[in-house]
């Protein structure tokens, strides 16, 4: 039988704690916290002040929220648990402080991105809202602080809840959440059927007002959708829409430096996932199968067939089966685009800024020069590419006219807005014939798990692993430009230790994307832990592989 404890009357319990060693916080564990129907309680504790901080765990029924059940919003699960999160992340920023030792008195979640996407820190569970929190208990020294523990529960945790009761007073911004991701969808749900690209509506606002930031720039030139490239929408919401509507195999965005190219390609890339109203991109719609592939020297690569574009190196590497610690610009990338074909991508984005140039094209001159080189360019066998793995590709391409005669769908960008733009194919065609060459598309493999893993720790989007037999490896998990967000960088984490749990002789990596992510669809957050932390945003099965592609100590064969 647990303890129960009024959450306004915390003063017997803080006095009872008060001065022991830090260790005497597990008994929270042993504890329920009430009052007004609300239960809570910790559902991990930390060891001590400096560990990361403890787990808190707050059930709202009905009453306490208000929001009548069963109605619109509880019917869109995904955009209401977003935008509670919300709330919820701005609450425990309030509510959080800085109190004795290590991370005494800091409440958090980490920070969302402006995307709609599902988040351990709030579920719905019927009619019930369920909030997770991490908290840290409060020290001087290695003793627990009774007056601040006190403070913590009956003052910031309480106050916290608080915000939560008669929220039914924020409806109408829930409804206007609501709308905006139900537009999206029905975007994305054409997109997704017919197997097109992406959507960029016009009065979308593309480019971010820094790097580091989120919102959207100030006075940006709002995105135009050229006469010819245009398709109308009618929305869910009753909106009408008219954008850019990318359907073909090959798209080609060329245009003069600094003219948005690169904006508007980080664009689609983002409309993976759907957007908070004021955000921008709201009706910007990609297929979610879309992965950018880029550069990436150094990049450690694990039998990956690349023989489609490199083959007969002077190392005498086994290019089917390419493994090395330290990748070139060509072979990373080469590795990146023959894992992104075996995760199923449904479409390529490539951008000449971070590619490796000599494996997009070379002209006839070079060609001839080089006859010896391993590397055939994607240009010279984008016919067969095409043709043999289906894929979609979306290429920025303005230092060569090597695929201009591949497609007619050319998008000149031109003070930030597209235009269409009139090709003379023939002429360039002649200029590249002869150095057509066929592709060959990769075999898959079979993942046989990491090797010795400890444990794992996130710093921001890094993750750090752990090995037994010592030594770490750290990968940056948001040089995947589909990890927006920290939370995602936790799961990713969670999930690869999960999966080493249960992967017997070896998995296919094509099929482990569907393990988990039918895995989360079944089971939600709790699939991959024993707890719930308060943690983790939910990203696809094929990110997680993303990063195991780049892992130290995995093991992977040839299927
Ligand atoms: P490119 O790839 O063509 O060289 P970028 O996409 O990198 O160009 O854009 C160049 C600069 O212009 C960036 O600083 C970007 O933020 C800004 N920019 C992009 N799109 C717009 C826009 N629609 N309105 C205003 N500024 C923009
Ligand atoms: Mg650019």
């Amino acid at each position: 039988m647990r303890d129960r404890v009024d959450l306004r009357r915390t003063d017997y319990l803080a006095r009872s704690l008060d001065g022991r060693g830090y260790g005497f916080y597990k008994r929270l564990l042993d504890i329920v916290f009430e009052y007004d129907g609300v239960i809570a309680r910790f559902t991990r504790v930390q060891g001590d002040p400096y560990a990361p901080p403890s787990w808190f765990e707050a059930v709202l029924p009905g009453d306490f929220h208000g929001m009548e059940t069963g109605g619109f919003p509880w019917k869109h699960t995904l955009p209401l648990t977003d935008y509670l999160y919300r709330k919820l992340y701005q609450a425990a920023r309030r509510y959080s402080g800085k109190c004795g030792t290590g991370n005494g008195c800091f409440i958090g979640v980490p920070a969302p991105a402006p995307v709609v996407i599902p988040r351990s820190g709030v579920e719905i569970n019927g009619g019930r809202v369920v909030l997770r929190i991490q908290v840290g208990l409060p020290a001087y020294g290695r003793r627990i602080n009774g007056s601040l523990l006190r403070d913590l529960l009956s003052r910031r945790l309480r106050g916290l809840i608080e915000e939560f009761r008669g929220f039914n007073r924020h409806i109408s911004s829930v409804e206007r959440h609501i709308t905006t991701w139900l537009d999206y969808m029905h975007i994305r749900r054409y997109i997704v059927e017919n197997n097109y690209v992406s959507f960029i509506a016009d009065g979308s606002i593309l480019p971010r007002e820094s790097s580091l930031s989120h919102k959207p720039m100030p006075n940006a030139v709002p995105f135009k959708a050229p006469m010819d490239h245009s398709h109308v929408f009618d929305l869910p919401s009753g909106r009408r829409v008219r954008g850019l509507l990318i359907t073909d195999k090959l798209t080609i965005i060329t245009g003069g430096g600094y003219h948005g190219k690169s904006t508007l390609l980080a664009s689609i890339q983002e409309g993976v996932y759907p957007h908070i109203p004021g955000d921008g991109r709201e009706l910007v719609a990609t297929h979610p199968g879309t992965i950018m592939v880029f550069a990436e020297d150094g990049r450690l690569v694990n039998c990956v067939d690349i023989y489609g574009l490199i083959r007969n190196l002077p190392s005498q590497s086994d290019t089917h089966c390419f493994t090395t610690m330290n990748a070139s610009g060509s072979t990373s990338m080469a590795a990146g685009i023959s894992e992104a074909l075996e995760m199923g991508a449904t479409t390529l984005l490539v951008d000449e800024d971070t590619s490796a140039t000599n494996l997009l094209f070379k002209d006839r001159v070079m060609a001839g020069l080089l006859s010896y080189d391993p590397i055939k360019t994607m240009a010279q066998v984008i016919r067969s590419f095409m043709e043999k793995t289906g894929v979609n590709m979306v290429l920025i391409n303005s230092a060569s006219s090597a695929f201009l005669a591949k497609t007619d769908k050319v998008i000149l960008m031109k003070n930030y807005l597209p235009q269409s733009i009139a090709i003379d194919q023939d002429r360039i065609e002649q200029l590249y014939t002869g150095i057509e060459e066929e592709y060959t598309p990769p075999t898959g493999r079979i993942y046989m798990g990491v090797h010795g893993l400890e444990k794992t720790k996130i710093h921001g989007f890094k993750i750090v692993f752990k090995y037994v037999r010592g030594g770490g490896f750290e990968l940056e998990a948001s040089r995947n430009p589909r990890v927006v967000e920290e939370g995602q960088a936790r799961y990713i984490a969670s999930v690869i230790k999960w999966l080493n749990r249960r992967i017997d002789g070896g998995l296919r990596v094509s099929g482990i994307i569907g393990i988990i992510d039918q895995a989360f669809k079944r089971e939600g957050f709790k699939a991959f832990t024993d707890k719930v932390p308060p943690t983790h945003s939910w990203i696809m099965g094929m990110d997680v592989v993303w990063v195991i592609n780049r892992l130290y100590n995995t093991a992977f064969k040839k299927a």
